[in-house]
């Protein structure tokens, strides 16, 4: 039996800043998440696995800086970057995830070495980059991470100190220049994708980082399988992006596959029940993006806006920003 295959993308979710926006930053960010879902749509077409279409998709976001993972890495209260990122591949139910690293390029490719390398599921920080540089994994000074825009963003929640900020929670879109179509000081800026490919197998990776102006030693659910990322052939493959405390404690993404398996809800239902209703209920804002083992898609968010993509091979990639 053959599949039909299709890839779906996320690069956070978060407020709209119609103010603020500008038509060729718009324009930049869809760009960027075409390339990127098409990327792995060309990978799924040749036969290629969900592992590797997801892990090319989330290695793509981290390199690009417009989002916050890898090279576009929010900074915490210290002013370094600590990232986080886990992967799960639903055909064999093996995971593997870095927390607090920052020295690692493309933290997703080390969270697919501790799946496929080693004998355990999460490293977290010196532990973890240790692990990945014995594997071959690039290593990079915490300087690279350094972008101007997320700089300016941690000043501007110092300033605010009101707290960490989903990808930042602070300035006024006044003192926000860069016209994102999303007010950056007002979004969860994880990356995440998720798969089905042509042997009916699903596949999901998240990666991140994380929050501005958090505590060092903080971690959100994007590294968490079963909260921020998980993938089951029975069921579903999910990637999550938004506040990480509420999506850890609603176990969000693991929720959506006992709904389905457990509770019989079609993917729609489910994604939606835990989105919309189980999230809210503990405040949890954010977003998810979900395909199940029929190549369903559902991409639902409770913030004004997520940017995503999707793409079935055969088809031209659609993306969004708003609802
Ligand atoms: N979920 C991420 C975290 O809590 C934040 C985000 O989605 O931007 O670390």
């Amino acid at each position: 039996m053959t599949f039909k295959p299709v890839i779906a993308i996320h690069g956070g979710a978060g407020a709209i800043t119609r103010s603020a926006m500008s038509p060729e930053k718009e324009l930049e960010y869809r760009s960027a998440l075409t390339f990127i879902v098409t990327a792995g749509q060309s990978i799924l077409a040749a036969g290629g696995s969900a592992l590797d279409a997801v892990t090319e998709a989330v290695r793509l976001l981290e390199e690009n800086p417009l989002f916050n993972a890898g090279k576009g890495a929010v900074f915490t209260n210290s002013g370094t970057n600590e990232l986080d990122a886990s992967i799960m591949d639903g055909a064999t139910l093996k995971a593997g995830a870095v927390a607090g690293v920052s020295h690692i390029r493309n933290p997703i490719l080390a969270a697919r070495e501790v799946m496929e390398h080693s004998d355990h599921v999460m490293f977290i920080g010196e532990g973890a980059e240790d692990f990945a540089k014995s594997r071959g994994v690039e290593m990079v000074e915490s300087d690279y991470y350094f972008t101007t825009p997320r700089y300016e963003q941690w000043q501007r929640a110092l300033l605010e100190q009101n707290g960490v900020m989903l990808d930042h929670d602070a300035a006024s879109l006044a003192s926000q220049p860069q016209g994102d179509p999303i007010d950056p000081d007002k979004k969860f800026g994880t990356v995440g994708a998720v798969a089905l490919d042509i042997r009916g197998n699903l596949a999901a990776a998240t990666s991140t980082g994380g929050m501005t102006n958090k505590k060092v030693g903080r971690v959100g659910d994007s590294p968490i399988i079963g909260a921020g990322c998980y993938a089951n052939n029975r069921t579903v493959a999910v990637s999550a992006t938004g506040t990480g405390e509420m999506f850890i404690r609603a176990v969000a993404a693991y929720d959506v596959s006992a709904l389905m398996e457990y509770g019989g809800l079609s993917l729609e239902a489910a994604a939606n029940k835990v989105v919309m209703e189980k999230l809210p209920a503990i405040d949890g804002n954010g977003g998810i993006i979900a395909i199940d083992n029929k190549g369903n898609v559902a991409m639902p968010f409770n913030t004004e806006g997520m940017y995503r993509g999707v793409a079935k091979v055969g088809q031209a990639a659609s993306v969004d920003i708003y609802r």
